[in-house]
């Protein structure tokens, strides 16, 4: 361990509330760019080297392959044959002949040929990344450094990372990792979002993670956000009563979500998986108020065809009958881009051609999901309602509505992601069936704050007065109009910050069905009075700190509604 010996612990915002304890190991940092200096070997021994760390590079991934089996297998055979191709072997040995190095005449090399597959566009473009995926490996080879990407070692291990893509997330092996750390990310990054699908024990945005070494031991307790380092015996043993003290507290029972004066607040699920279907039912989830289904693709490198959307569809609206089962249309770009929607670098993703506007330009694809939505309904029981994602107009609300309407789907509505749609909610609600407010990225658009980005974590709380005054417009405008004014951004798994919620007019909460007991349990305990209440309290704050502080000393002790408050 480095600098942190002198720190015993280290803080950030935990993820559910598990509590792990293990070795650490650490996601290798990115490789920076090999030099263009000139070589001080002979080309001769340069080439011996080249060819060895691109013969080792394969291997690797071929390895890596046979592990993984499957499609990832298809892909990772694809990579080794990259690797292994003669003229790229013949470009790298040119380059090394004017006097590059090694590491130098493979970058290169392969980023000419990355350029060169890109200008042909399509399956080829898309072929890319492989190419700069492999590239890296090989220059890690050279370095004698670990190859990037989630690490692979073979015992289950604490990942500490700076961050991790989503694709890294999805495809944790979850018997290996027990925990993940994160320095960066807020608590609604995709980091943290995947972790608490996948019951990963997590904290993320723990400034110091990064001093961290390979093989330091630590305690993960995401309930308090506390990694405690180099732990000692009493430590452990204490960590390992309270995990099984935890496991046999009573669960409170599960049933539809209300307030304590009996209005009904809907419980939904987060979902983007099929797999998790079976755990939302068994957690009492009444319906999924949001179904992300960028996370169906996200390493596709080529639009789903209808069929292959359907079956998915179908197996999603299956585990519902009778039940509503919000799904919204691919949101690709900034975070989760898909590499079919998202083409174009761009320098600020995140308010680039994203969410709707992505799908506008490549309209063909829109069509095809809500043509494969429609068909799955047409073949379950579910009532199915759509959405689009990062809406900003009124104009998009409805060639949204129109375009679902025209495709077969009967309820369709607008995610409020951005401070323009909350502040016209009046007007986007008079064209649209239904709101869902996505609270991650209206605080990331009202605060300014990117949501990845752990130096500026602490000011993407949906706490903050500003977030909660959108959220109230948007509630007002539901009300007057008679539509339905969902929360389904991770704000909705704060069980108090989801009374708040309620009394700002949100008529169901949706969240990581991991969180449903705990927030079911929460509104129980408030009427719709008191969740008023909160809600001028928290907006008449000037902070988000001040807006949580004023909420929980109102909150406190437990309160029994009396009968005269049940009637209002
Ligand atoms: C949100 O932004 O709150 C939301 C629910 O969408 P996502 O987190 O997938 O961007
Ligand atoms: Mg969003």
């Amino acid at each position: 361990m480095t600098d942190t010996t002198l720190h015993k612990s280290l803080n950030g915002v935990g993820i559910g509330r598990g509590l792990a304890v293990g070795p650490v190991v650490r996601m290798p940092d990115p490789l920076p760019e090999p030099s263009d200096a000139a070589s001080t070997l002979a080309a001769d021994a340069e080439k011996v080297r080249a060819a060895g760390a691109l013969a080792a590079a394969a291997a690797d991934i071929r390895l890596r392959g046979e592990k993984a089996g499957g499609s990832a297998k298809e892909v990772l055979d694809a990579q080794a044959i990259m690797a292994e191709d003669p003229t790229l072997k013949d470009d790298v040995n040119a380059r090394i002949d004017t006097g590059r190095t090694a590491e130098r005449a493979v970058f290169e090399a392969f980023a000419q040929f990355r350029d060169l597959l890109v200008s042909m566009g399509g399956y080829m473009g898309e072929r890319a990344t492989d190419l700069d995926d492999v590239s890296r490996r090989v220059v890690a080879h050279l370095r004698g450094v670990p190859a990037p990407g989630v690490p692979d070692p073979d015992h289950p291990f604490v990942l500490v990372a700076r961050d991790l893509a989503p694709a890294d997330t999805a495809l944790l092996d979850l018997d290996k990792v027990l925990a993940l750390i994160t320095s960066d990310g807020g608590p609604t990054s995709h980091t943290a979002i995947l972790a608490r699908e996948k019951s990963i024990v997590a904290v993320v945005g723990a400034a110091g993670a990064l001093s961290l070494e390979d093989g330091d031991t630590v305690i993960v307790d995401a309930s308090s956000g506390i990694v405690t380092l180099d732990p000692t015996e009493a430590e452990v043993s204490a960590a390992e009563a309270t995990l099984a003290a935890r496991a046999s507290a009573p669960e409170v029972a599960i049933g539809p979500g209300r307030l304590a004066d009996g209005t009904a607040v809907p419980l939904l699920a987060n979902l983007g998986a099929v797999d998790k279907l079976t755990e939302a039912v068994e957690k009492g989830a009444e319906g999924v108020g949001l179904f992300r289904t960028e996370f169906l693709f996200l390493d596709s490198d080529r639009a789903p065809s209808v069929e292959e959307q359907q079956a998915k569809y179908i197996a999603l609206l299956s585990a519902f009958p009778g039940k509503k089962v919000v799904v919204r249309a691919l949101d690709a770009g900034a975070d989760k881009p898909l590499s079919f929607l998202n083409d174009e670098p761009e320098e600020n993703p995140a308010l680039g051609l994203r969410g709707l506007r992505a799908l506008r330009a490549h309209e063909s694809i829109l069509r095809d999901q809500l043509t494969a939505l429609a068909n799955a309904e047409k073949v379950t029981e579910a009532e199915v309602w759509v959405m689009a994602p990062m809406v900003s107009t009124v104009e998009e609300t409805r060639y949204f509505v129109s375009l679902a309407k025209e495709l077969g789907l009967t309820t369709a509505g607008v995610m409020v992601e951005v401070p323009a749609s909350a502040l016209l909610a009046d007007r986007i609600l008079a064209d649209a069936d239904f709101a869902s407010i996505g609270t991650n990225d209206l605080t990331q658009y009202t605060l300014a704050a990117d949501r990845l980005l752990g130096s500026v974590a602490s000011f993407q709380d949906p706490w903050h007065p500003a977030v909660l005054r959108l959220v109230g417009e948007v509630g007002r405008a539901g009300a007057s109009l008679g539509k339905p004014v969902g929360i389904c951004g991770e704000a909705a798994a704060d069980p108090m910050l989801a009374v708040v919620l309620v009394g700002l007019g949100a008529t169901s909460l949706s969240m990581s069905p991991a969180a449903l007991g705990d927030v079911r349990a929460e509104l129980a305990r408030f009427t719709r009075k008191q969740a008023i209440e909160f809600a001028e309290l928290a907006l008449s704050a000037n902070s988000a700190v001040e807006a949580r502080a004023a909420v929980f000393a109102a909150a406190t002790p437990i309160t029994t509604p009396t009968e005269s408050e049940k009637l209002k």
